[in-house]
């Protein structure tokens, strides 16, 4: 499969040059040359399918022309190690929790499934593959455990000091092996800066191969298309898949993006909703078709605190540009952090169901939206417990701490002290293996 930029001033590459750059030249997004339509009897059997056999379907019409089955189905089934259940919160309204991975988020899919990829195109052990992230906090830990003991990958996580909660620096920094987390004296956007810098540095790639593993990879987002799937079999299997709304708390837009994705497909989905936090560029765009990027503005969902969502251009691109199209097929919603507490804390009372801020939001659009006959599915990003102070203020009470999550804080922190000029950083990649 040939990969082509959204903005159609790069050539076509092929999947491995698609993951490794992850932007195109033309500072486009890549997507596939074609999105293969399923047959009808994959959907008529797919509610007596696991996750993991479904998946491998779904994989294979993207990724089958490039990797052969038996490894395809192994990354698939490495990648999906962990359940992904559709939990009824109400009568018409379903939670898909993905967050039973090892960093209790949805990032952890896609980061699993780019890490084993990546590790397969370099199953020769020719030269190590060295990925750089810089992070604010969540996906620095769903990439450095996404790639954790993977041959032939070292990450280096950057992060600024002090600037990420004890919860989320642990889950990078202590996990040794072929992880390195790299404290930057400094903000984030320092951090990225460091890394921009390491693209761009001749000297440095002929000493080491560099990738990233930003969210707008393909390799990241496809794989998100899969648990879509496995929401609708599962929905199917008790009745209840006929009017099918997926609700998506989005920020870049690359989850939603991947839903849309399965739709193309063929999925039996009626109608998709983005739900946003106070950051309503989307939501304007589908009531007025202007896009109005502008400075994001600090909430309780704060991964989805997003000004410019990155795969907008991807939204775009699948509909031809066409606001009517798109605002036919995507509903939107905009929540304050006011209205994100009251729903969040409304059904925990009533009915015992414990969401977190950005899951909340999803659960409100469907909540508001849903018609009589439809069958609402919001899509649980994170665990509660990854925003424990903000979720136990709400409800007054005291989120337990998952077994695997308490884990990390156990672990022996490590990281690499840098300054935020480049000149530091790049010494230490220099002493590194190459
Ligand atoms: C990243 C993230 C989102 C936003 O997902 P996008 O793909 O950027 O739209 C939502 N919720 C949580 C918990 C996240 O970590």
């Amino acid at each position: 499969m040939l990969y082509y930029s959204t903005n159609r001033k790069s050539p076509d590459v092929t999947l491995r040059d698609a993951v490794v750059r992850g932007l195109a030249p033309d500072r486009g997004l890549y997507m596939p040359r074609t999105i293969k339509t399923l047959p009808k009897v994959f959907f008529e059997n797919i509610d007596r399918m696991s996750l993991q056999e479904l998946s491998y379907i779904v994989a294979d019409a993207f990724f089958g022309d490039d990797i052969p089955a038996d490894d395809l189905r192994t990354i698939v089934y490495d990648t999906l190690s962990f359940p992904i259940p559709a939990v009824r919160v109400e009568e018409n309204i379903f939670s898909l929790e993905l967050f039973h991975g090892p960093t209790l988020a949805f990032k952890d899919v896609g980061a699993r499934f780019m890490a084993r990829l990546l590790g397969w195109f370099n199953r020769n052990g020719n030269r190590l593959v060295n990925v750089l992230v810089a992070t604010s906090g969540d996906t620095g830990s769903a990439v450095a455990n996404g790639f954790l003991g993977v041959d032939g990958v070292h990450v280096y996580v950057l992060y600024p000091k002090g600037k990420v909660s004890p919860i989320q620096e642990c889950q990078f920094t202590t996990l040794g092996r072929n992880i390195t987390a790299v404290e930057v004296d400094g903000v984030f956007d320092d951090c990225q800066t460091l890394v921009k810098n390491a693209f761009m540095d001749e000297g440095l790639a002929s000493h080491m191969n560099i990738t990233s593993a930003n969210s707008i990879n393909v390799a990241r987002f496809l794989p998100q298309s899969f648990y879509y799937f496995g929401a609708y079999a599962q929905l199917k299997a008790i009745g209840k898949a006929d009017n099918l709304v997926i609700c998506v708390p989005s920020g870049n837009f690359g989850n939603i993006t991947a839903g849309l994705f399965g739709w193309k497909m063929g999925l039996p989905v009626k109608h998709f909703i983005a739900a946003n936090n106070a950051n309503d560029i989307f939501y304007n765009y589908l009531k007025t078709g202007a896009y109005n990027p502008k400075p994001s503005v600090q909430t309780l969902a704060n991964a989805m605190d997003v000004g410019n969502p990155s795969n907008f251009a991807r939204v775009l691109d699948l509909y031809n540009g066409s606001h009517a199209d798109i605002s036919s097929n995507i509903g939107g919603a905009t929540y304050t952090d006011a209205q994100i507490s009251e729903t969040l804390k409304e059904v925990y009372d009533r009915t015992g169901y414990l969401m977190d801020p950005h899951g909340t939001c999803g659960y409100r659009a469907l909540k508001e939206q849903l018609e009589p006959g439809q069958t609402g599915v919001f899509l649980e990003t994170a665990h509660p417990a990854k925003f424990k102070e903000k979720v136990d203020a709400i409800t007054g009470g005291d989120v337990v701490i998952p077994e695997r999550l308490q884990a990390f804080m156990r672990g022996t922190k490590q990281s690499v002290p840098v300054g935020r000029d480049y000149s530091g950083f790049r010494d230490f990649l220099m002493s590194q293996k190459g």
